[in-house]
């Protein structure tokens, strides 16, 4: 027995240091990548994926698909073997799409491929027909005379740029956000702008546009990208180029959908929480595929997966389905004032979200306390065979777990690879086939990895400066 008693006592000496930087034993890192390994042999997220597309689909916000989803969700998480399962009521405007038809009237009549913006109005009982005034991007609107679109119709080209991690995205959503505003405020009675996309297939980009108290309320849609290179040709042509748009759609009334919530019971500190997720809510043009089913997918199998331990980790896992993210991010603002209002802001060891699609996961980021950082670095050792790399600066929260970030929680980023992302992104072209269901098993794997590991260590992810409202 003493050799071996000998070899134990120095393996736990060896041990002792890193243990201390990372509160976490030999036993915790060999269930991790057990998790990594079992995850890898093949998981659960595609058929989650799959069941949530197929019997479900479009799920926008506040329709009746929506309220199916929720209970798909409940039900699915349920089956998974979650220990507890609950809804929380998330409150938002319901904006509704009937129709949306565009047309060129003149110089070289032909039809266009449009789709309305998520929260524009109308063009009301009878279609605006009008001259088109083309702007290269939004400053360009903006530095348009007063008055000088009075009775014309706003278009927008600027194009956004292809990027692994989509950062072309944010200079070019301006457009899509802010167009109505600026236009109607030189007089304008429509805007169209490109899509905020990269695909050159002929699929408009919807996504949410709003409007300011103190303009006219004006209907806006995007075209798809080849069609705004089509009215492009016909403006440098120097002809007036006259539109017919005729868009239905309308806000009504608010409705309450909710946050799906599943949880894996922590062993020790079960109030302590890590969470991932992903949004429940779609747009209605797709399957939402990719644009969350992937993140739902890809958590409920990692929450799942963690379920399925002999041991559960030491504090809670807490998998969470968001109420409409596509419009407001009103799932993850709810469930930031709710814990808020019940002080339980501290009691968030880590928060992340899986929405950026359903390519490979290339880095590891995290927004926590300095002592944690050993536990982020390990967590990265256990990532790193999937070909994750650990980065010590950069990154953000995903966009549901950006409100509970500003009170202070802190968070982790999984960074896939999105270049084909805005090809599919808020377009009808995001459906199941554009998702490689390997390429979600190593998602799972690191999904599982992080949040047991996170969940598992004895160290305190502490907390990060509270942001104002
Ligand atoms: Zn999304």
């Amino acid at each position: 027995m003493r050799p071996v008693r000998t070899l134990l006592a120095l393996s736990l000496l060896a041990a002792l240091p890193a243990f201390a930087a990372t509160g976490l034993d030999p036993d915790d890192i060999a269930a991790a990548e057990g998790l990594r390994e079992r995850a890898m042999r093949g998981s659960e997220a595609w058929n989650v994926v799959e069941s949530l597309t197929t019997e479900i689909g479009p799920r926008l916000a506040g329709t009746p698909a929506d309220a199916k989803a929720v209970e798909w969700a409940k039900a699915k998480m349920q089956a998974m073997g979650f220990d507890k399962v609950y809804l929380e009521p998330v409150t938002f405007p319901v904006w509704l799409r009937h129709h949306e038809r565009a047309e060129v009237l003149a110089p070289y009549p032909q039809p266009l491929v449009i789709t309305a913006l998520g929260g524009s109005v109308g063009t009301g009982e009878t279609p605006v027909e009008a001259e088109v005034v083309a702007f290269a991007n939004l400053d360009a609107l903006k530095a348009a005379p007063e008055g000088s679109l009075e009775g014309k119709i706003a278009v927008i080209t600027n194009r956004m740029v292809r990027f692994k991690d989509g950062r072309g995205y944010g200079p070019a959503v301006g457009a899509r956000s802010q167009g109505a505003v600026e236009a109607a405020r030189k007089g304008a009675v429509a805007v169209l702008i490109r899509s905020i996309g990269t695909s050159s297939n002929r699929f408009a980009h919807t996504g949410t546009m709003r409007y300011a108290e103190d303009v006219p309320r004006i209907p806006a849609a995007a075209l798809s990208n080849p069609d705004a290179d089509l009215i492009e040709h016909m403006v440098a042509r120097g002809k007036p180029v006259r539109l017919r748009l005729d868009i239905a759609a309308e806000t009504v009334a608010d409705y309450t959908s909710h946050n799906v919530i599943g949880e894996i019971r922590g062993r020790e500190l079960p109030g302590e929480v890590v969470t991932i997720g992903g949004h429940l809510d779609s747009w209605d043009l797709g399957t939402g595929a990719i644009d969350d089913g992937a993140g739902i997918g890809i958590t409920f199998a990692a929450g799942a997966l963690i379920g399925q331990l002999e041991r559960a980790p030491r504090r809670t896992v807490r998998v969470i389905a968001y109420a409409n993210e596509e419009q407001g991010l009103y799932g993850g603002k709810a469930y930031a004032e709710a814990r808020a209002a019940a002080g339980e802001i501290p009691a968030h060891q880590l928060g992340a979200e899986s929405d950026f699609g359903a390519g490979r996961i290339y880095a590891l980021r995290a927004g926590v306390d300095a002592a944690a950082w050993p536990v982020v670095a390990k967590i990265g050792e256990v990532l790193a065979p999937l070909g994750i790399a650990t980065e010590s600066t950069g990154g953000s929260p995903g966009p549901d777990v950006g409100p509970i970030v500003a009170k202070g929680a802190p968070w982790a980023q999984l960074a896939q690879d999105g270049i084909d992302y805005f090809d599919y992104h808020h377009t009808a072209n995001d459906t199941l086939d554009k998702i490689d269901p390997r390429a979600l098993d190593q998602q799972v794997a690191a999904y599982a990895v992080l949040a047991y590991l996170a969940a598992e260590t004895e160290v305190d992810f502490g907390s990060l400066p509270v942001k104002a409202d």
